[in-house]
């Protein structure tokens, strides 16, 4: 269910502190600790799960949570006008931590472009 050695999962269990901003059953979200913009959450399953190539038809109930309620925790933190929610995974998708999350990010005026074109 957890990983003794996971940041993240240390996270969820209060082990090392956080800006928490949601909480369920199922979900923690918190404030990403290096932002890349002026709302900058990371919303993660409870239950430790490497990347979004381990997700299972079990995860369906709190990846679907983490999708529907990002709106909402945006909005409180101040981005009301849209947002992007972004999944890294595994190596091509440059996940650093492998406990899957989803960022949330946004602010109060539009985001660069998602990846630079190459021309
Ligand atoms: P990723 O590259 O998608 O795996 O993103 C990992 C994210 O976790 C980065 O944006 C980090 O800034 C963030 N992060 C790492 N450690 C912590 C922490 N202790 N608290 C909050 N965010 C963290
Ligand atoms: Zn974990």
């Amino acid at each position: 269910m957890q990983d003794p050695n996971c940041i993240f999962c240390k996270i969820v269990r209060g082990e090392i502190p956080s800006r928490k901003v949601y909480e369920d059953d199922a979900v923690f979200a918190f404030h990403d600790i290096h932002p890349v913009a002026p709302v900058h959450l990371l919303m993660v399953p409870k239950e430790h799960v490497a990347s979004l190539s381990e997700a299972q038809e079990a995860h369906t109930q709190a990846l679907g949570r983490i999708m529907v309620r990002a709106a909402r925790l945006a909005a409180q933190e101040g981005a009301d006008d849209g947002f992007r929610l972004i999944v890294n995974s595994g190596r091509v998708g440059r996940q650093e931590v492998m406990h899957v999350h989803a960022h949330v990010l946004g602010g109060k005026e539009p985001l660069g472009t998602m990846l630079p074109r190459s021309r």
